[in-house]
């Protein structure tokens, strides 16, 4: 089997698994229990925040919350600022091509409690520009949330020179969304105030995350209960998935560093060979764009043909992103950033994770090849 369909979720690290099963292993405690057993559980997962923000190059002004992906860590982001904030304004931006975890967020804000919400589009390239967003700041805006790198091209958007920019408006709040971009590109985060991702894109543990925000910031929770995580997120910590995601997070920095240049020439040598299949396709992912994700749409036939046709010969690729491929037939993320119908209807997305290999590239292109010559019209 050769999978491509990495975006969606990544083979689990057997480093991370085994550090998962000594976790549980220790039988760990309450951390709230009022004695030694609890704290020492206490200690254990605030050294885990503290480790995992020098990680990402941040120290103690920002503090980190685990949570149960980004799905739950985009809602409380921009669930919590919105509803904290409403008084000072109702205007939030947000980007066309979001994912549905952020966008349908913002779709309820606008329909259910009468926010206003724009919509920023990205160019040609599916990158949003700090252009786009300078025409549409104003006085009651309250918050900006733009991913890092998109997760159905892998666009990277200019998050760093967005939020130097922003730090001009003290009363607006900075979201982004780095579930495609932790583990896989360096970027600077700190000065954004709010960011989510997942760990098992990056061969963590499903249902594990984390949101992490500017200390000084009070958001609304969710929910409420036993005010744990700083009183944002109620509910007793998972505490052996919050203690190893520190754990797959410095695992997945080493793969980074070692592996840059390997990802990057995997990557190439993938785009390259389907440069070379110009007759049957039109990539929609720019060369110089993440090195983990690659998107093109066919030009003569369906991509669900497509995918079935590489699914049989074990290959798994697929068309948008997992959370809206069995919904509807057409990428809105394509779709936005050329407006052809056909061509946002046929993509195809491949997504490469840090166990796959040169030779999975030569077969993938080979099979393609093959069944775009027998099956196009
Ligand atoms: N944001 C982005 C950019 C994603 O790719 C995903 C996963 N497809 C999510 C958020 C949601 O992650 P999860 O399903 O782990 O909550």
């Amino acid at each position: 089997m050769i999978n491509f369909d990495n975006a969606a979720t990544s083979k689990l690290d057997e480093a991370v698994k085994e550090k998962y099963v000594s976790y549980l292993n220790m039988d760990l405690l309450n951390p709230s229990s009022p004695h030694l057993g609890g704290y020492n559980v206490f200690k254990m997962l605030e050294k885990a925040r503290l480790d995992t923000l020098k990680l990402l190059n941040l120290d103690k002004s920002h503090q980190l919350i685990f949570t149960s992906g980004a799905t739950e860590a985009n809602n409380l982001a921009i669930q919590g600022i919105a509803n904290k904030y409403q008084n000072r304004g109702k205007h939030l931006i947000t980007t066309s091509v979001e994912h549905p975890s952020v966008s349908n967020v913002f779709f309820h804000l606008e329909k259910d409690l009468g926010f206003e919400v724009t919509y920023l589009s990205p160019n040609k390239e599916g990158v949003v520009t700090l252009e786009e967003l300078k025409k549409h700041v104003r006085k009651d805006t309250i918050l900006v949330s733009i991913m890092a790198i998109n997760n159905e091209t892998g666009a990277i958007n200019p998050i760093e020179e967005i939020a130097s920019y922003l730090k001009n408006f003290p009363t607006i709040f900075f979201h982004v969304d780095i579930a495609q971009a932790i583990g896989h590109h360096k970027l600077e985060f700190k000065d954004i105030d709010l960011l989510s991702f997942s760990a098992h894109k990056i061969h963590g543990l499903k249902g594990s995350g984390a949101l992490i925000y500017r200390k000084n910031i009070i958001f609304s929770p969710l929910f409420y209960g036993g005010e744990q995580e700083a009183s944002f997120r109620s509910g007793t910590e998972d505490v052996e998935k919050d203690l190893v995601l520190n754990y797959t997070i410095s695992n997945v920095f080493n793969l980074l560093d070692k592996n840059y240049l390997r990802m990057k020439s995997l990557h190439d040598k993938l785009y390259d060979g389907l440069l070379k299949l110009d007759k049957f396709l039109i990539l929609n992912s720019l060369r110089d764009g993440s090195s983990f994700i690659i998107n093109f749409s066919l030009k003569k036939m369906r991509a669900s043909v497509l995918v079935e046709a590489l699914s049989n010969e074990g290959i798994y690729v697929s068309t948008s992103s997992a959370c809206s491929a069995k919904k509807s037939k057409m990428s809105y993320v394509i779709y936005a950033m050329f407006k052809d119908t056909f061509r946002a209807e046929n993509s195809i997305r491949l997504s490469l994770g840090y166990d796959n290999k040169k030779e999975d590239i030569d077969i993938f292109l080979k099979t393609l090849t093959n069944l775009l010559e027998r099956l196009s019209l």
